[in-house]
């Protein structure tokens, strides 16, 4: 038979991995920290509206979600034409990068960063263009405007970054700002912001009202626990919206998913304090993990990251024996905010590690 046509340039594209489930062992309870989800159940008001929103799943869902953008755009101070939802706002930074890029283009971004980013762009026949983290695993933003060329037709800043969880700060991100072509679209993903307890935090949103080549990705899967429902949006100039708009997967976000978006940010304020127990759970786990002497980078996501290098198989292999389920990257291992219990375990096992591994 003759091969069949697939595109060529896509052979050595990995795939994305999902964060692994641990298997049961020796009886002990379970834990999967391995995918940054909030550890919380759903808010029982979510419940509730899901619940009410199933009857209703005969018909194709509302695609303009036009009670959630209405509440959204008050709640973030932006137009209604300023946002685009997505299924999960992966799904929002495929459209963006759909909208800006193809074949002869180049996206930028740091790496290490979010998996899918490669993934994506890719995908969409453009070439990525991967500038290494400085030191302290940050972002190396002068190397990052070095970088840009003629051919630059999108720039990536995932912050807090996704797996190191440091940040861009706002002093930081405006100074870029100034220096980025202003032609040159700007994504600033932030799919953690609301765990970053950073002095001097950007807020993406306050940089797109004074950088209109700014364009922002949100998401309900983390802060709001809804990673199930697949919804997240992006937020940028109308004329950037109207590319989104092309590249949407026609009803991609259900009434489901709507109904509970729109649920949550009702409740913003437990929404909030959800977020700050797990911000203040991971500074602890954080901070005990450098105690015993590892090398833990700034942490303002829902995850820490153990910059373990060639160990990372090893460590990962460890907490799979203790029905530990984390996400190895190859150069790192990155610990999601999960249940204390769960961290406690790991801190055993990291204590064990270093002694194992450090003397
Ligand atoms: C989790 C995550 C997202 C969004 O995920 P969705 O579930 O698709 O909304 C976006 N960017 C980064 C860096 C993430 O880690």
């Amino acid at each position: 038979m003759s091969e069949l046509r697939v595109r060529a340039d896509l052979d050595d594209v990995a795939g994305y991995r999902q964060g692994r489930s641990a298997e049961p062992s020796t009886g002990r309870t379970v834990y999967k920290v391995s995918s940054n989800e909030n550890p919380h159940p759903p808010l029982p008001a979510v419940v509730e509206a899901v619940t009410a929103a199933l009857l209703g799943v005969n018909r194709y869902p509302e695609s303009a979600a036009s009670a959630l953008t209405a509440r959204l755009a008050a709640t973030l101070g932006v137009a209604g034409e300023n946002i685009v939802f997505g299924a999960g706002s992966v799904e929002s930074i495929a459209q963006l990068i759909r909208a800006t890029s193809g074949p002869g283009d180049e996206v930028l971004y740091a790496w290490r960063s979010f998996e899918a980013y490669p993934l994506l762009v890719r995908g969409a026949g453009a070439t990525p263009v991967q500038v290494p983290l400085a030191a302290g695993d940050r972002h190396d933003l002068d190397a990052m405007l070095a970088a840009i060329t003629d051919r630059t037709s999108l720039v990536i800043v995932c912050n807090p970054n996704n797996p190191t969880g440091t940040t861009v700060t706002d002093a930081e991100l405006r100074s870029f700002l100034d220096r980025v072509p202003a032609h040159v679209p700007v994504l600033v993903d932030e799919a953690y912001m609301h765990f970053d307890r950073g002095a001097d935090a950007a807020n993406g949103i306050a940089a797109f009202h004074d950088y209109p080549n700014v364009v922002v990705a949100h998401t309900f899967s983390k802060a709001h626990g809804l990673a199930g429902l697949r919804v997240g949006y992006g937020v940028g100039h109308p004329r950037v919206i109207a590319g989104l708009l092309k590249a949407v997967i026609p009803f991609g976000v259900t009434d489901l998913s709507q109904a509970a978006a729109l649920t949550s940010l009702r409740h913003w304020d437990e929404v909030m304090a959800r977020a700050t127990v797990i911000s203040g759970v991971r500074d602890d786990f954080a901070q005990a993990l450098r105690s015993q002497g590892w090398d833990v980078p700034e942490a303002q996501g829902n995850f820490v990251w153990l910059p373990l290098g060639e160990l990372s198989d090893a460590f990962e292999d460890a907490c799979v024996e203790q029905a530990i389920a984390v996400r190895n990257l190859g150069d790192g291992v990155r610990i999601s905010i999960g249940p204390r219990a769960a961290l406690d375990r790991v801190l055993e096992i990291a204590a064990d590690f270093r002694a194992a591994h450090f003397g």
